[in-house]
């Protein structure tokens, strides 16, 4: 199975459902190491890309990801606006002129948009943000690849290694974002950016599992 425009779209689509669900938490996990804002500002950023996705049906991945990123980047605000904004962007280009996407497309797209919140947020793993979700997902998407996996099975383990990812999160220093101001007190908490990365992945992982109707 390939990832067409329309599963896609309904990957989008669920991410957007997830985080408006998923809203409230989000914002309690920013609340004590950060300005409880972070489940706002994702529902804010994906509402206005469902409304964008319903006037750009079966537009080819890129542009869907193009368009993921601009709206992000305009709604968002935040740090996590420029920086999801900028791996959607990253994706979008490693991906241009695909009309379906393969898994080794998929991995290109996920190191792409990585290596972009690597470049816009300088921060590497270990720091307390959501590199902690996305590198072991990247890791694992890849390997999945390469062991042969589906794409569906592919993304199930990159999910599993994101919410462990973000799980792990609990007892680092922050070093990167607000977080940081708060120096040892930053310990002992789920960072929000992890959560928000690993809750997008398995809402990509339930539409290619067909765990939610397209
Ligand atoms: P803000 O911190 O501006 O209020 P959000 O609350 O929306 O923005 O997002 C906070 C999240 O952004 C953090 O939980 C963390 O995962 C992520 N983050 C912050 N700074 C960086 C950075 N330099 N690199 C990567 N991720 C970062
Ligand atoms: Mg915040």
């Amino acid at each position: 199975m390939d990832l067409t425009p329309d599963v896609l779209t309904a990957c989008l689509r669920r991410i957007a459902t997830v985080l408006r669900e998923q809203r409230q938490y989000l914002t309690d996990l920013d609340s004590p190491i950060g300005d409880a804002d972070h489940g706002t500002n994702m529902d804010r950023g994906f509402t206005a890309v469902q409304a964008k996705l319903d006037g750009g049906a079966g537009q080819e991945p890129a542009a869907q990801l193009k368009l993921v990123a601009m709206t992000l980047i305009s709604t968002v605000g935040g740090a996590s606006g420029p920086l999801y904004g900028t791996a959607f962007l990253r994706a979008a280009t490693a991906l241009a002129g695909k009309p379906v996407l393969t898994l080794d497309d998929c991995v290109a797209g996920l190191n792409a948009a990585v290596q972009g919140i690597r470049d816009r947020g300088k921060a590497t793993t270990g720091e307390k943000t959501m590199l902690d979700a996305l590198v072991p997902a990247q890791e694992a998407l890849s390997a999945a690849a390469t062991e042969g996996a589906s794409l569906q099975e592919a993304f199930q383990r990159a999910a599993d290694a994101a919410e462990a990812g973000a799980q792990a999160t609990i007892p680092l220093l922050a070093t990167k974002g607000r977080a940081s101001y708060l120096g040892e007190r930053s310990i002992g908490h789920q960072d929000p950016g992890a959560t928000s990365s690993a809750l997008m992945l398995r809402a990509v992982a339930d539409t290619l599992a067909g765990a939610v109707p397209l």
